[in-house]
């Protein structure tokens, strides 16, 4: 069921902000701090680098630690470290130090300060072996060090479909942060080993996404997708496919809204036969008239976020996804593009939601809800918070739906009529409902309840594609009154 939401203090957030970070929203350290990355069986982790006298040093009980049982003793001048049954002696300021009993060259300083012994980056592929018996692979201008680990290797699939898809598939779970900016999807890996798939750059023979390109600095790994048009990602359930799609823009110029209250009688010729010409299914793009107007599907929850429970083992976010996929069908035969904001089990915020309607700068925004109790569906519309005005350039953003709404309102009616027309038993209302609140184009709510057979409707391929049909016919009835209100 949706979440209902009152108004918040969040209405002076500008949208500004929110359209820079896109999808991903991460906190990303600050670009001067050094870092050290280990990776091994046993603990992924990543450390400072401090810069003494030039060269760089990293804590050396900080970095035994997660591998193993370790304590020191100081007293400033000398430190002791047991590292599980090994002794060690270091000596501040000395290059030499003693290893079970056996010399050790650390080639630069050995530094203690505050009884914490530092050691330089540059002995670590010799001096971590003697402590842990196993060859080490520390890739020093990158600052990342493998302990009894290959790493794990990317590779990828293309999927020329439309809209295009890269498959990135890993030998392991991964969990980078994603970000986007304009032609580009950056992946960062901070705890994941993951090394490079064989070549720096590749190029993918495709007019949409370009290529892809490894790097790896400051203890990260990134790999950065190219592309001439808004890429969104998402996972599979196991995390160890990432899936980048391409979010199609139209291309052909949205024909600009009619001003709120005006009718949908306002439609001219070439439109009305473009509209009759997708409503039959032919979808032949010789006729310059049809517009493709890009409609972005939000199956609602995901990931941890089950939403309710619609039976014991029937989860309502399994519900949307599915629901989803087959409005996705029904919407394309009619000739939209259609982006869904997640494909997957994942989890993603409303402020995510409504950012991948907002960037791609959808026609229309249709969440999807699931509900166990009622019969047939109910269709929301934001209700707009009384204090949400628009503020010069920066909208409220819970008031970011305002100039929308009329035209929500409208579709919300379709939908109701088109239900109707099948038997669907339906409601329309207003909600203070994220994220519809905060998209800019019309944006309805589609919670669908049983039918006749009760809760196994929810799961029947049959009655959600009715419900499907139902929608998207109502869309194509509106679809000039579709786009970003000017
Ligand atoms: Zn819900």
């Amino acid at each position: 069921m949706p979440s209902i939401t009152t108004p918040t203090s969040l209405t002076k957030k500008a949208l500004a902000i929110l359209l820079a970070t896109l999808m991903f929203l991460s906190v990303a350290p600050s670009a001067d701090e050094k870092h050290i990355a280990v990776y091994s069986p046993v603990a992924s982790y990543t450390l400072p680098v401090l810069d003494r006298a030039g060269r760089e040093y990293v804590g050396l009980l900080e970095l035994l630690e997660p591998l193993g049982r370790v304590s020191t003793q100081s007293d400033g001048r000398r430190l002791r470290l047991r590292y599980n049954a090994l002794d060690a002696d270091f000596f501040a300021g000395k290059t030499r130090a003693k290893i079970h009993g056996r010399d050790f060259d650390f080639g630069a300083p050995f530094l203690i300060e505050n009884s914490r012994g530092l050691v330089p980056l540059s002995s670590l592929s010799a001096l971590l072996p003697r402590f842990l018996g196993t060859p080490v692979n520390f890739r020093e201008s990158a600052r990342r060090l493998f302990i009894g680990t290959e790493g794990i290797q990317p590779s990828f699939r293309l999927d020329a479909g439309n809209p295009p898809r890269l498959l990135l598939n890993f030998s392991a779970p991964v969990n980078p942060t994603i970000s986007t900016e304009p032609g580009q999807l950056r992946m960062v890996f901070k705890r994941d080993p993951v090394v490079s798939p064989g070549s720096q750059s590749i190029s993918f023979d495709n007019k949409v996404i370009t290529h892809a390109s490894y790097s790896e600095n400051n203890g990260d790994a990134e790999l950065d997708v190219a592309a001439n048009q808004p890429l969104m990602a998402s996972f599979t359930d196991d995390r160890k496919t990432i899936v980048i799609s391409a979010v199609m823009v139209p291309a052909v110029q949205q024909t600009p809204a009619a001003p709120s209250g005006v009718g949908a009688g306002s439609q001219n010729p070439a439109q009305a036969r473009s509209a009759a010409n997708i409503a039959s299914g032919n979808n032949n793009n010789n006729n310059n008239n049809v517009r493709r107007v890009l409609a972005v599907v939000d199956p609602a929850h995901g990931g941890d976020e089950r939403g309710a429970a619609l039976t014991d083992q029937l989860a309502e976010k399994d519900v949307t996804l599915g629901f989803a996929r087959l409005l996705r069908h029904e919407l394309e035969i009619r000739g939209f593009a259609v982006a869904l904001v997640r494909d997957s089990d994942t989890s993603l915020t409303l402020d995510q939601r409504a950012a991948v309607a907002n960037v791609a700068r959808a026609g229309i925004y249709i969440s999807l809800h699931a509900v166990s109790q009622g019969s047939g569906a109910q269709v929301y519309t934001a209700l707009l918070p009384v204090e949400g005005t628009s503020n010069g350039v920066f909208h409220a953003w819970n008031a970011a739906q305002a100039p929308a709404l009329p035209a929500s309102r409208m579709v919300s009616a379709a939908i109701v009529a088109e239900m109707q027309k099948r038997e669907f038993p339906v409601r329309a209302s207003s909600a203070s409902l994220r994220p519809l609140n905060n998209v800019f184009m019309p944006a309805v709510a589609v919670e669908l309840a049983p039918g006749a057979d009760g809760v196994a409707d929810l799961t029947s391929a049959n009655y959600q594609q009715r419900a499907a049909a139902a929608i998207a016919d109502a869309v194509v009835s509106v679809r000039d009154r579709l786009g970003v209100q000017p």
